[in-house]
């Protein structure tokens, strides 16, 4: 099974791929992940998108495909695996179509998740991550089991500073700038599945699956 997952910030999305991964044994690709793991390292990639990911605004589709191309070609190459935050724009779509057209692993379903710009907003302001083990957290709908403080690592949750209100608001900006038509351009290939999330975690994961090619 090979899937890609849409929606913006704070639709739930990591959760459902957690869910994906762990119910389906898919591999987990997180493009924000990935790229702050590149800021961490101080790689030259990470160093170029930290600007970019200060101001809540999308890297430029060049550097991004080119830490997924390097992601697939690397040596543990992902067969199965579930996308989050990638492809964000037509124009990385349909490089990645290409590109994995040409590893002969075309994509199985593309799964929007859809949400309200304002409840986006109230989910994100109350996310919270573990800054050791990257857990994430909500203080609504997840929270620690001691206020403020990782489950895992026992260390302080943080506040990443992509999830304080003007960071999201421009992050919905940015995202339905370039959403609508990276959606068109799934629908015209037949795989995207639309999938409200107005409903609880685990009847969010069953539609998903519903919604999915038998037998993959
Ligand atoms: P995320 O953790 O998926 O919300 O991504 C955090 C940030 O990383 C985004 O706000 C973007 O700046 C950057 N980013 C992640 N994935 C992409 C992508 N596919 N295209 C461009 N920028 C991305």
């Amino acid at each position: 099974m090979r899937l890609v997952l849409v929606g913006p910030p704070g639709c739930g999305k990591g959760t459902q791929a957690q869910l994906l991964v762990e119910r389906l044994n898919l591999r987990y690709i997180g493009t924000g992940e990935m790229l702050r793991e590149a800021i961490r390292q101080r790689t030259p990639t990470g160093l170029q998108a930290i600007p970019y990911m200060e101001r809540g605004e999308l890297v430029p589709d060049s550097l991004v495909n080119g830490v997924v191309a390097q992601f697939f070609q690397g040596d543990e190459k992902p067969i199965r695996f579930v996308l989050d935050g990638y492809p964000r724009t037509e124009a990385q779509a349909i490089w990645f179509t290409g590109f994995m057209h040409e590893q002969g692993q075309d994509l199985d379903a593309v799964i929007q998740l859809v949400v309200s710009d304002d409840e986006v907003v109230r989910r994100n302001s109350s996310r919270r991550v573990c800054p050791i083990c990257q857990t994430s957290y909500n203080l609504v709908s997840r929270p620690p089991k001691v206020a403020g403080i990782c489950d895992r690592e026992q260390a302080a949750l943080i506040q990443r500073p992509d999830d304080y209100e003007e960071t999201i608001r421009t992050r919905l900006r940015v995202f339905h700038s370039t959403a609508d038509q990276l959606v068109a351009y799934y629908r015209a290939a037949g795989l995207l599945r639309e999938i409200s999330t107005n409903a609880p975690i685990e009847s969010i994961y069953q539609n998903i699956i519903s919604s999915l090619p038998p037998n993959k």
